[in-house]
């Protein structure tokens, strides 16, 4: 339709085929199903079992120039172009999308669905809980955080006997060690697993972890924009007997579950990923991780149906996966090693899985390659680069300021900069892993002929094997079947895929190549916390990590307003955790915060009940 409706409107005016007809469509078998409600449904693992020998697909990851505050739709484009493969060219494909955090949802982007005549369907049930996997995170985050405060007052005011007889009770006259604890004691050298038996002194290290309160590394989580919790103080009341301490709150999506939820390839490795986590220090300077505090089984518990990956659909009705969730600035950022094996296997030989990394193709790319193919042995046939015309001015000069004429009005110079600029740069990232990028122009309503073809031309020039204008906003796949076709050829290309860096390197090396080679710094600074936690990383052995930086997304350096291509600066890294369970060294840039605020106007005010009973009785 002209104009085009708004996205909830086009949502609702498409009925999804049920669930169990898309899984049949699929290949998926009935056992293999768990449906929630109608439209969406959780895949069983066991899947890839069955499917093991079948080749894999064509492999395609959708990245972006940096980006404006509102996105620049690579969401948008990812499902226009599997609507384009599938229901155009009959190409098998699918699309693994990551799941909305309620973060952007309620604050300044909206949700996540894509949008126009290229979206998930439905809207509201992809943008808002889907299937609990947030909350589980969320859950799980919190049990680590509640243990770790409720066990270092157990050990303050308990003697080491008092601690033993209750973390090994006496159950029908004999204790016993959990499967847990004996976990435990293996790792402490001591090799008894008759309770009884334990020493004076091997009770002691057994029971204390001994935590020191100023070296825990572990934060609580909430999926909630809530600036007001970066820094708490928690155990204020009389209850918790002096054991107050500041710690703070990070948005769900940046815990390091997470993480783990999306680079683990089973659900024993998620299992054993959790057991690892280190959540912090004792004081005598050795790590203490999840299954120290005995927690990890009962976090794998509530983990077990999240590694399952959610199915849903587009507007055309083919198949997408919605697994991981997003801030590739902040986190990992990445949809899941599994939603991406699952739906490889699903395709076939001569399918496409088109997958998203968040951001600019400096953040959300750069660790696709690094962290999530290292983890997956996968490697990608293809990169989309997504820029609009909206984007690319603002890197040509219009800088911040919100929604300007030239924003609106034909201007080729602004154009011409930023393709000259952000553009060609983030063309010569993805090179950098050797893959064949397709630029794909999501083309807005006010972008004018000169426009869109200026960009495909200097894209072109920049080394894009391709380069072409996406309408799929406006006219749903077939707006995007040209790109579909550039696509197809790019991916049929051999492709040279190469790491940035060697895992080997030292932790300073590796983020100075990262700095250097993708966002263009002169060199790193390091505070002197960020060197010592450095030195203390190498002495624990997990200095062959690799790296996830937490930078700004606005900009290729850590400020950002600075647009374009920013030269002469060098990169500021104020702290570095690690994050052992997911497998990675986790630098923080500049001011970079793990937690959001909510802008004056947060997109709330426009989200309402209709309360029509069809919909919600
Ligand atoms: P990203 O994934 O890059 O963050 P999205 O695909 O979520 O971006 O798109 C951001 C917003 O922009 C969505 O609300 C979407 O409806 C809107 N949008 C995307 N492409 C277009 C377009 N071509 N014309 C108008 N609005 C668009």
């Amino acid at each position: 339709l002209t104009p085009v409706p708004s996205d909830i409107a086009i949502s609702r005016a498409q009925t999804p085929k049920p669930v169990d007809q898309l899984a049949e469509e699929i290949g998926l078998l009935p056992e293999e199903l768990e449906a929630y409600g109608r439209s969406k449904a959780k895949v069983r693992l066991s899947l890839l079992d069955r499917l093991h020998k079948q080749p894999d697909g064509k492999y395609v990851l959708v990245a972006g120039i940096t980006p404006t505050p509102l996105g620049e739709g690579k969401s948008t484009v990812t499902i226009g172009l599997v609507q384009a493969l599938s229901a155009h060219l009959q190409l098998n494909s699918f699309a693994c999308l990551r799941q909305p955090s309620q973060g952007p949802t309620f604050g300044v982007k909206g949700g996540a669905a894509g949008g126009g005549y290229a979206q998930v369907i439905p809207m509201e049930e992809f943008n808002l809980h889907l299937t609990g996997d947030i909350h589980a995170i969320t859950a799980a985050n919190n049990l680590v955080a509640a243990a770790i405060d409720a066990r270092m007052l157990h050990e303050a005011t308990q003697t080491d006997k008092g601690l033993f007889n209750r973390l090994v009770p006496s159950v029908n006259g004999a204790r016993r060690f959990s499967p847990i604890q004996i976990s435990r004691l293996r790792r402490l050298g001591i090799n008894k697993i008759d309770p009884a038996s334990l020493s004076a002194e091997e009770i002691s290290t057994f029971v204390r972890l001994d935590l020191d309160p100023s070296k825990i590394t572990w934060q609580r989580v909430l999926d909630t924009n809530d600036r007001f919790l970066r820094k708490i103080t928690v155990g204020q009341a009389s209850t918790e007997k002096g054991q107050a301490r500041e710690t703070g709150f990070d948005i769900a999506v940046a815990s390091e579950i997470m993480a783990i939820l999306a680079l683990a390839d089973s659900l024993v490795d998620m299992k054993n990923r959790l057991a690892r986590m280190v959540v912090g220090t004792s004081r005598s300077g050795q790590p203490i991780t999840a299954e120290d505090l005995g927690v990890s089984g009962a976090l794998a518990v509530l983990m077990k149906d999240a590694i399952k990956p959610t199915l849903m659909q587009t507007l055309e009705g083919t198949p997408v996966f919605v697994h991981a969730g997003p801030f590739a600035n902040i986190a990992h950022g990445n949809s899941s090693v599994l939603a991406d094996k699952l739906a490889l296997k699903l395709v076939g030989r001569d399918g496409f899985v088109v997958t998203e990394a968040g951001f600019g193709a400096d953040i959300g790319m750069e660790k696709f390659f690094n962290i999530k193919c290292r983890a997956s042995g996968l490697r990608p046939n293809a990169v989309v680069l997504v820029a609009t015309v909206r984007a690319l001015k603002m890197h040509g000069g219009v800088g911040r300021r919100t929604l300007p004429k030239e924003y609106i009005d034909e201007n080729l110079s602004l154009v011409a900069g930023g393709c000259r600029s952000n553009l060609r740069k983030q063309i010569q990232i993805a090179h950098l892993f050797g893959v064949p990028v397709v630029v794909a122009l999501n083309v807005f309503k006010t972008d004018t002929q000169a426009e869109i073809d200026l960009v495909c031309e200097i894209a072109k020039e920049c080394g894009a094997s391709e380069a072409v204008p996406c309408h799929h906003w406006a006219q749903g796949g077939r707006g995007s079947i040209q790109l579909a076709k550039a696509v197809h050829e790019a991916a049929s290309r051999t492709s040279d895929f190469q790491f940035l860096y060697n895992t080997e390197m030292p932790i300073v090396e590796k983020i100075r190549t990262i700095a250097q080679k993708v966002y263009g710094a002169d060199d790193i600074q390091l505070t002197p916390e960020a060197n010592a936690k450095i030195d203390y990383y190498n002495q624990q052995g997990y200095g062959s990590l690799p790296i996830c930086m937490a930078k700004t997304h606005l900009s290729l350096s850590h400020m950002p307003d600075k647009k374009g291509v920013p030269t002469g600066f060098v990169l500021p890294i104020r702290d570095v955790r690690a994050s052992i369970g997911a497998g990675f060294i986790y630098p923080l840039v500049g001011t970079m915060s793990t937690m959001p605020g909510l802008p004056t106007r947060p997109c709330f005010y426009d989200i309402d009940l209709d309360p029509v009973p069809a919909l919600y009785s």
